[in-house]
């Protein structure tokens, strides 16, 4: 906790303890006469309210947050009124609720979607529990969620999925419904959870691009109107984070791509903060305004403390965008490799180096969005998006990596590939240290265009640190972590136009805790 900033306590009173008489106190007289938007009482709700599923995240030795929002309609504004509703919730050790460890009342605000936040505390360490929701007639499906090992323990293994992008348009979720069946404590999910824009492909999106507070809640409610989603959703704890679609494609801090000021781009910020935290299982304040601080760590007792990063609300707009080239390629320009430009912002910067360097467990992992390692993608073109555009602020993490008594495992989503690489202060001299590796996951559902595929054979022929790259396939990837050797095993599912597709393992690599360069499995 000493690396946490952001994982203070939910404000209890926001979210606990409500009750139908205090919500009826609230209620003007005649609101639910009213024609605009009437409330619901728990009596009322006519039809399952618990069609956006369940989740759990953020897990403590104590405790985890469980998630659950209200939605009786879930694409057109959730339709459940104007009033909070009191939710009941319940934590068991066993299927059939026989044995509850923990209970209460949580308060579906409508200013919060009503979404549900629970901090369920008072729960044994490393331990599987179940949980469910319940609210008039109705009880929600039933989650399944684990507590971390105990403070100081020392943990012989840890099974960690890795997930991102997952743009509903370009197919199915094939890959959540193995992710669901998987073996793992705990899944990070890198962010393009949801994609901003309209249109349409193998699935449509509803509305079109997501503007406002309603549109990215409508989002989110399609998304979850996937069974897959939510089956992986309610499986083990999630630990989120978001990348650029969860606001708009490509943003940093405040610069819009599309070149909205940068007052209309905050405003939008704002409204997809808001829904951002509204269906995710966090364990941190709600936004203030278009700020919301979801940088923070982990521990896995004396195994792995791990780091989850934002790397877009605090970042310099995107350096050298030429014109001629068009999105963010660029060969890299004076403005790239300046020592005033930051991915992290200078607070959480020194919070990342400061808690690399003072870690005390075996692993270092870094929850992070864009290629960290140097990765040109044409001749002299590099992605400005990516960690190359910033190389100020990825020599000093590498500095604190060196100093560091752990080695680092970067976990990375947003490009839609799969991919591995040794980390190293100087990526092309093979002869010095080896700080750790990156491993890229794929999409879950997010395209990568075939005709890009010979440039990126290109790259895994020609980058000697570059070791493995494959555009072709989606999935997600599973690591297991133990003190002396962590191993990647990556899992591509045979087709995003059949949710039931098969899924197989692609390639496999380890890497030794005393030596942690990329070694095929
Ligand atoms: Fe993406
Ligand atoms: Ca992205």
């Amino acid at each position: 906790m000493a690396y946490a900033p952001a994982m203070t306590m939910l404000d209890r009173r926001k979210f606990l303890g409500g009750t139908a008489a205090v919500a009826g106190a609230l209620a003007l007289p005649g609101m639910r006469t009213g024609l605009a938007l009437p409330g619901l009482t728990p009596a009322e709700i006519l039809t399952d309210p618990f069609t956006l599923g369940v989740s759990s995240g953020d897990p403590l030795p104590g405790s985890v947050i469980l998630w659950t929002r209200l939605a009786i309609d879930p694409i057109n504004g959730g339709g459940m009124g104007v009033d909070d509703i009191p939710v009941q919730w319940q934590v068991a050790t066993d299927d059939t609720f026989a044995t509850v460890v923990a209970s209460g009342t949580a308060n579906a605000t409508a200013d919060a979607g009503h979404s549900v936040h629970v901090d369920a505390t008072g729960l044994a360490a490393d331990t599987i529990y179940r949980y469910r929701f319940q609210v008039g007639t109705w009880t929600s499906p039933v989650g399944t969620t684990r507590t971390t090992p105990p403070a100081g323990s020392s943990p012989s293994s840890l099974r960690f999925g890795f997930a991102s992008c997952q743009n509903f348009t370009n197919g199915y979720y094939a890959a959540h419904r193995h992710l669901a069946a998987e073996d793992i404590d705990v899944l990070f999910f890198l962010g393009d959870f949801i994609y901003e824009s309209g249109g349409s492909g193998v699935r449509a999106h509803t509305g079109g691009e997501c503007l406002t507070l309603t549109d990215y809640r409508n989002r989110y409610a399609l998304y979850m109107s996937d069974a897959d989603l939510r089956s992986s959703r309610a499986a083990f704890p999630w630990i989120v984070v978001w990348d650029d679609h969860e606001v708009d494609n490509d943003y940093a801090d405040d610069a819009h791509d599309g070149g909205d000021p940068p007052e209309t781009f905050l405003a939008r910020r704002a409204a997809a903060y808001q829904a951002y935290y509204e269906h995710m299982p966090l364990r941190i304040d709600p936004p203030d305004g278009a700020d919301l601080v979801v940088y923070r760590s982990v521990e896995i007792g004396t195994l792995a403390t791990m780091f989850v990063l934002d790397t877009r609300q605090y970042r310099d707009d995107q350096a050298c965008k030429a014109e001629e080239i068009g999105g963010t390629a660029s060969p890299l320009c004076d403005e790239a490799t300046s020592p005033d430009r930051t991915i992290l912002g200078t607070e959480q910067r020194e919070w990342l180096t400061a808690g690399l360097t003072s870690n005390t467990a075996r692993w270092n992992i870094l929850a992070n969005q864009v290629v960290f390692s140097k990765l040109p993608i044409l001749g002299e073109l590099f992605n400005m998006d990516q960690w190359d555009g910033y190389s100020a602020d990825r020599d000093i993490v590498l500095e604190a990596m060196s100093a560091a008594a752990a080695p680092t495992i970067v976990v990375t989503g947003d490009i839609h590939l799969a991919g591995a690489a040794t980390v190293r202060q100087d990526f092309a001299d093979k002869s010095s240290t080896p700080l750790g590796v990156e491993f890229v996951g794929t999409s879950i559902s997010s395209s990568f265009g075939e005709e890009l595929y010979p440039f990126v054979d290109a790259i895994a022929a020609e980058v000697p640190w570059i070791e493995y790259v494959n555009p072709r396939s989606r999935g997600y990837c599973v690591v297991t972590l133990t003190p002396d050797e962590a191993r990647a095993d990556y899992r591509i599912v045979a087709s995003i136009t059949e949710p039931t597709s098969t899924i197989s393992t692609d390639r496999s690599f380890t890497v030794a805790h005393d030596d942690p360069r990329l070694v095929e499995a």
